[in-house]
């Protein structure tokens, strides 16, 4: 049997385009209670995206045919400002932030438990000022806080992260240089999302290809980037809780 060539099985990904070891986040900051206006409030930025979150209620949903007397919902808007990237973006919803504030409702109903609420709905506002790939999860880690400074019960938080294979190699908090990346296999993005003390997984995307070995390496250092951010999480709120 012909011997395989070294060059077939080695990544062609050797560098990460910012010098980052590949299991390296980028730099984050964390703050809660940003807008006074809203019940809970907060911003995380990771590298160039910046995300924050607005959280009202729980209040009484409207309109009334979508109450459920069960418990009460959470209702997600996510949207990128249109100077939050290099060509503006036409303002307004679109597909893709219809289907994203869709998923990242679908993350946070694992951690709220608002069945003392029926017929409520809890609003979460999640608007991208500037935007360098990992939107989706910077926003989820930023509601996360807002939701907690709201005082909304949760049975857990969630701490969210971009994985992602550049050619054959696994990397954690992809970037937008990254996420372009076209040599050899080219980019895979791998948005995920952990709960805190659970563990499980609240979002799995991907968008790209990987075989079933890379997926669980690439889950297993996701899940360790999200224990780190949950840790900057957790001291964002004691640090608002200080200053109160
Ligand atoms: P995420 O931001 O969660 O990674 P996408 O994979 O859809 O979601 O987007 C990746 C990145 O592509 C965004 O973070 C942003 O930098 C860029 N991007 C998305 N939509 C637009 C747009 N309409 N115009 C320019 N850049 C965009």
């Amino acid at each position: 049997m012909a011997k395989k060539s070294k060059s077939e099985g080695e990544s062609m990904y050797k560098e990460r385009t910012d010098g980052r070891a590949f299991d390296e986040l980028r730099k984050i900051e964390a703050k809660v209670g940003i807008i006074p206006n809203a019940d809970g409030s907060a911003m995380y930025k990771s590298g160039d995206t910046v995300a924050i979150a607005a959280v009202f209620g729980p209040r009484v949903m409207h309109p009334q045919h979508s109450q459920n007397p069960q418990k009460g919902l959470i209702r997600v808007n996510y949207d990128m400002m249109s100077f939050s990237v290099y060509e503006r973006k036409k303002p307004g919803s679109n597909r893709r932030s219809q289907e994203i504030s869709k998923v990242i409702e679908w993350a946070l109903e694992n951690c709220v438990d608002l069945s003392e609420f029926p017929n409520t709905v809890v609003d979460v506002f999640i608007q991208i000022p500037q935007a360098d790939a990992g939107t989706r999860v910077a926003g989820i880690n930023a509601a996360a806080m807002a939701l907690a400074q709201a005082g909304v019960p949760m049975k857990e938080m969630v701490s969210a992260i971009a994985v992602g294979k550049m050619d054959k190699t696994i990397v954690v908090d992809v970037d937008k240089d990254e996420e372009d990346y076209e040599e050899g296999e080219g980019a895979t993005d791998i948005p995920v999302c952990y709960l805190s003390r659970s563990k499980k997984l609240a979002l799995l995307q991907l968008d790209g290809k990987i075989s079933p070995q890379e997926l669980k390496k690439a889950l297993e250092m996701g899940r360790k980037a999200c224990e780190k951010i949950y840790q900057i999480q957790l001291k964002a709120l004691k640090e608002f809780e200080e200053a109160e």
